[in-house]
């Protein structure tokens, strides 16, 4: 089976267009979103049906938990806080209802999903360090995670000592733990505008991660001219 895994889309439906028609060349059995659909972009609702349609299955993030109302608002900074506000306006009742059926943590047979952390999912801490990975290796019943919130690809492994490693191409060995960032698909943050998201493979026991390539102008023009903050617009042409 090949899995495409990817979440942090934040209503940017040029950039998820551009993933799912990679996801198509790369011959995807399932396709699973580690949440964050909507927030930050001003395609909030086009995301939504877009996941919905292509039938992924989908764990709640912050900022999805949020424009439901399920999140304090104290929890984000202003620009963040500025988007949960307009998304909240914006989204229609069936999508808001939708997102209010997403769990937290996803299962399959041999790994897990989740937005933020296994260690306390309702919290949606970030894990960036080894330690942070560490929290989540004592939590994992299966031997891999995949997880998103910070918008940072790279994967952490539970060898003694634990290492951590920013190579695209991620073999596997099922008998140590692995935690995934699958990057973020519409605001990548490492300082590489593309588009960003992982295809597991479960026969070759390989990770990849994927970048795209995707109408950020018009992404971002759209940021300006629904009124949302400036700097959302910005940062997604530094991809930062
Ligand atoms: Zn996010």
């Amino acid at each position: 089976m090949r899995f495409a895994i990817f979440g942090d889309i934040h209503g940017n439906l040029e950039a998820l267009e551009a993933v799912l028609a990679e996801c198509s060349a790369n011959n995807v059995d399932q396709y699973l979103c580690l949440g964050d659909i909507v927030g930050y972009g001003a395609n909030p609702n086009e995301c939504v049906e877009r996941i919905r349609e292509i039938g992924a299955l989908a764990v709640s993030g912050n900022h999805d938990h949020a424009v439901i109302g399920a999140q304090n608002l104290n929890y984000f900074n202003a620009h963040a806080r500025d988007a949960v506000i307009w998304t909240a306006k914006h989204l229609s009742q069936e999508s808001k209802q939708w997102l209010k059926g997403l769990s937290l943590v996803e299962h399959l047979p041999d790994f897990n999903i989740v937005h933020g952390s296994l260690h306390s999912p309702e919290l949606f801490y970030y894990v960036q360090t080894i330690k942070d990975a560490d929290y989540n290796f004592r939590q994992m019943d299966r031997p891999l995670l995949f997880l998103g919130h910070s918008h940072y690809p790279l994967a952490f492994f539970d060898t003694a000592p634990m290492t951590y490693t920013l190579d695209p191409v991620i073999p596997l060995d099922l008998s140590v733990k692995t935690v995934v960032n699958a990057g973020s698909v519409g605001q990548p943050r490492d300082e590489d505008p593309r588009s960003c998201f992982v295809i597991y493979d479960d026969d070759s026991s390989l990770v990849e991660l994927m970048r795209v390539e995707y109408d950020i102008e018009s992404a971002a023009r759209k940021i300006l001219e629904v009124g949302l903050p400036q700097t959302l617009a910005l940062r997604l042409t530094l991809g930062k």
